[in-house]
């Protein structure tokens, strides 16, 4: 793809900032949007930043109809320093082309999609709260959009980018949750979409996240689609266990989430010589480690939470409680490595770091 160039048609008016204590998730979008087309014909064309605005979409624009669209979340962190930051951004878009291979969308060129990523944090900088834990949330996402109800792949696509100011995960410090071991619904199957990051895995786990919820889980923790036996991941993250001194997490099999977070999680263990594995784990033996005293510790990873230590999980109505409930030394660890990271107040050993503020001067 030649390299193209952005567009820019900004906002006459800004919109006020909301401040940074009080932000919540995905609810507020700053003044503008990304957003390039696609068709057939033409490929991916007409790259442009424009106000934050409603989209004017066809009704039988088949995204509507057979759910044919991908996304990515990342965040832009502000260091002390003022400057913005991300974190291992060339790992999303390289996922983003996987999701969309899979969902027959074509391919983003990644370095330009990562440029229009950066162009765009770059003019909305100041929109990245400064408070605590807090961040801007990056949703890129592409839909289906070609007028028509057969069932095929589309030829027309968007390739849209969102930001949203969201708050700390964590308001009073980084806190375990409990999980619910989920035995009827599935998130995924082999040979399904489970690897893909598409609404459709989301539409579909709703479910079983609504029965739990006014238990007071957090989250289903997601079994294998086919004999509910062995562990997948947690809601919308990966899942790590201590178990008598080794982190043990489920291997990509196809149907499991790639996550970044996983990856780095995974990267920094090696690093720190504590022994991790890949591998199939079931419910069972995890039963089993319990009752001998050896599951030690029990977390989730994402961009969201970063790490989420689980307390407690539940499988059919019996209670593990993990670690009395605490956080674990390797999820606070963890946790505190990561974000001191992504927001420039550790070192960053493994090069993750991406600076946003190098983007050359903004065409208008
Ligand atoms: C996005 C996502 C994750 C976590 O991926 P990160 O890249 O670490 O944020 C895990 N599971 C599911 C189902 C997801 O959608």
């Amino acid at each position: 793809m030649e390299e193209q160039s952005i567009q820019m048609n900004l906002c006459s008016t800004k919109k006020e900032k909301p401040s940074s204590d009080q932000l919540e998730f995905g609810k507020i979008f700053t003044d503008h949007m990304f957003i390039m087309d696609y068709s057939n014909e033409e490929g991916w064309h007409d790259a442009r930043i424009i106000p934050y605005q409603p989209l004017a979409l066809d009704p039988s624009a088949m995204v509507f109809h057979y759910g044919q669209s991908v996304f990515e979340g990342l965040k832009a962190y502000l260091t002390p320093d003022g400057e913005a930051q991300l974190f291992r951004p060339e790992k999303n878009m390289q996922r983003l082309n996987r999701s969309n291979n899979r969902l027959c969308i074509p391919p983003v060129d990644e370095e330009f999609a990562l440029h229009a990523i950066k162009q765009l944090i770059a003019l909305e900088k100041d929109w990245i709260p400064s408070a605590e834990g807090t961040s801007l949330y990056i949703r890129p996402f592409i839909i289906s959009t070609e007028p028509y109800l057969g069932v095929a792949p589309s030829s027309h696509y968007q390739f849209i980018v969102i930001l949203s100011p969201v708050g700390a995960y964590y308001k009073e410090g980084i806190n375990p949750v409990k999980i619910a071991v989920e035995n009827q619904y599935v998130r995924a199957v082999l040979g399904g979409t489970g690897e893909a990051k598409t609404g459709g895995n989301y539409a579909s786990s709703l479910k079983a996240q609504e029965m739990v919820a006014d238990k007071g889980f957090a989250q289903v923790l997601w079994l294998d689609g086919v004999e509910k036996k062995y562990i997948e991941e947690v809601g919308s993250m990966n899942v790590f266990f201590k178990i008598n001194g080794e982190v043990v997490t489920p291997a990509l099999n196809g149907s499991i989430l790639e996550g970044v977070t996983r990856n780095s999680v995974i990267q920094l263990l090696k690093h720190w010589n504590v022994p991790v594995v890949e591998r199939r784990i079931s419910m069972e033996e995890l039963y089993q480690a319990n009752k001998a005293g050896i599951l030690e510790e029990a977390f989730g990873a994402g961009t969201a939470a970063v790490i989420s230590p689980i307390g407690q999980l539940t499988w059919q109505e019996e209670d593990y409680i993990i670690n009395n409930g605490k956080t674990g030394e390797i999820a606070r660890r963890l946790y505190d490595t990561l974000t001191g990271i992504q927001y420039g107040k550790e070192k960053d050993p493994f090069d993750w770091i991406v600076k946003v503020d190098k983007v050359e001067h903004l065409v208008k």
